[in-house]
């Protein structure tokens, strides 16, 4: 098997790779190791920046996408659990959409025009330099499969077996903290209407989350990689119980994730040779988690790069590095932005 480009991941960095690129003539396969549509586990709110760049890519997100409420105002931001500050999502549009992540990132994806093949798991890969071979896993017929391809983009999310295998000395030096979900159906006195956040650190490390979708009750929070979830999910259930009304039917989906702190240290990692990384891959993430923007446009940075060295001859990394110069800069003053309307360090880790 062999492509121009082979992107590894099928999330929107992926996705918006895989559009980039095909829309300039590539064949571009794009493998996931899951079975699409996957579970992602996600608050599920598409931002202004991200709404913008997907009508451009991709259209209009279909009714079929979104849950309800369908369109949220903004973010109430919690300083204790008397007094809120409200950002809205933005001043003159409806507010931002409210999907779940498996049907947004299977439209996205499909919308792409790339081959995809699922159940194709990354397991390792050689540089030849010219081309790239990687070593992919079929989890439905057990087999090994070699694709060959000259330019690879990681956009394989937090956890990558790209940039470990490239740089493992840089993987060494990553924090992790670890997000944790879960989905009730019941009830509270919450505003459905905002995605909320409590900033207090004695709900969790970094922050403290709730929305409501389809009527179930979401909420979380993260906790550094060693420490433990459970006393801050008590405390932070006990208080959304007391204060907000909160009633907890059944528990119909609890996930949790990976996460590091490359988007606050600024240390991003954006590839070497032909092999480049795009989204949480790379380290794009912006603060209290909002990723989809960044995923976006770094994955269609990335196509524009490629597309580039392919013509000029200049090589993809540098080309990348120059256009990401931007995103970089606005993914580190989210995170002290988003410091400062907590009043401490966001992700202490
Ligand atoms: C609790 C939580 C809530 C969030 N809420 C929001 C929100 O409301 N709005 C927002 O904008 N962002 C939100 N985010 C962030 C957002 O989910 C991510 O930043 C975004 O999904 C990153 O996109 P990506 O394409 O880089 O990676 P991902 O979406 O993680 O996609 C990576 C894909 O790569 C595949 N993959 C990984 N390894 C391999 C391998 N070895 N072989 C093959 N395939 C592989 C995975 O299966 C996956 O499909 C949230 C994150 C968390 C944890």
């Amino acid at each position: 098997m062999k492509y121009d480009v082979v992107i590894v991941g099928a999330g929107p960095s992926g996705a918006a790779s895989a559009r980039g690129l095909v829309n300039e003539g590539f064949k571009v396969l794009v493998i996931d190791k899951k079975k699409l549509p996957r579970y992602k586990i996600c608050s599920g709110i598409i931002f202004k920046k991200s709404q913008d760049i997907m009508e451009r890519y991709f259209g209009k997100i279909p009714e079929s996408v979104y849950v309800t409420p369908n369109l949220l105002k903004g973010v109430r931001f919690w300083t204790d659990s008397k007094n809120f500050s409200d950002w809205p999502f933005h001043k003159d549009g409806n507010g931002a959409p409210n999907v779940w992540r498996s049907d947004y990132d299977s439209w996205l994806i499909k919308n792409s025009g790339a081959e995809v093949r699922d159940c194709c798991c990354l397991k390792g890969f050689k540089d030849l330099g010219n081309s790239v071979i990687l070593e992919c896993y079929d989890t439905i017929s057990h087999e090994l499969i070699p694709i060959t391809c000259g330019y690879v983009i990681s956009a394989e999310g937090s956890k990558s077996v790209i940039r470990a295998g490239l740089e493992p000395e840089f993987e060494k030096g990553l924090k992790w903290f670890i997000a944790y979900q879960n989905y009730y159906e019941g009830t509270s006195d919450l505003d459905p209407y905002f995605y909320h956040g409590f900033l207090d650190s004695q709900y969790g490390d970094v922050y403290a989350w709730y929305n409501v979708k389809n009527g179930l009750q979401v909420f979380g929070t993260a906790v550094r990689k060693g420490g433990k979830i459970d006393p801050y999910l008590r405390k932070y259930s006990e208080m959304l119980k007391d204060r907000f009304g909160l009633t907890l039917k059944n528990l119909v989906r609890e996930a949790s994730c990976l996460g590091n702190d490359m988007c606050t240290t600024g240390n991003f990692y954006l590839g070497k040779g032909n092999i480049l990384l795009v989204g949480e891959a790379a380290g794009f993430l912006n603060a209290f988690g909002e990723g989809i923007s960044c995923a976006l446009s770094t994955g269609l940075l990335a196509a524009e790069a490629i597309s580039k060295s392919f013509t000029s001859g200049i090589d993809a990394l540098g080309l990348y590095t120059e256009l990401t110069k931007v995103e970089r800069r606005q993914t580190k003053a989210s995170w002290k932005l988003g410091s400062k309307i907590a009043g401490r360090e966001l992700m202490p880790l």
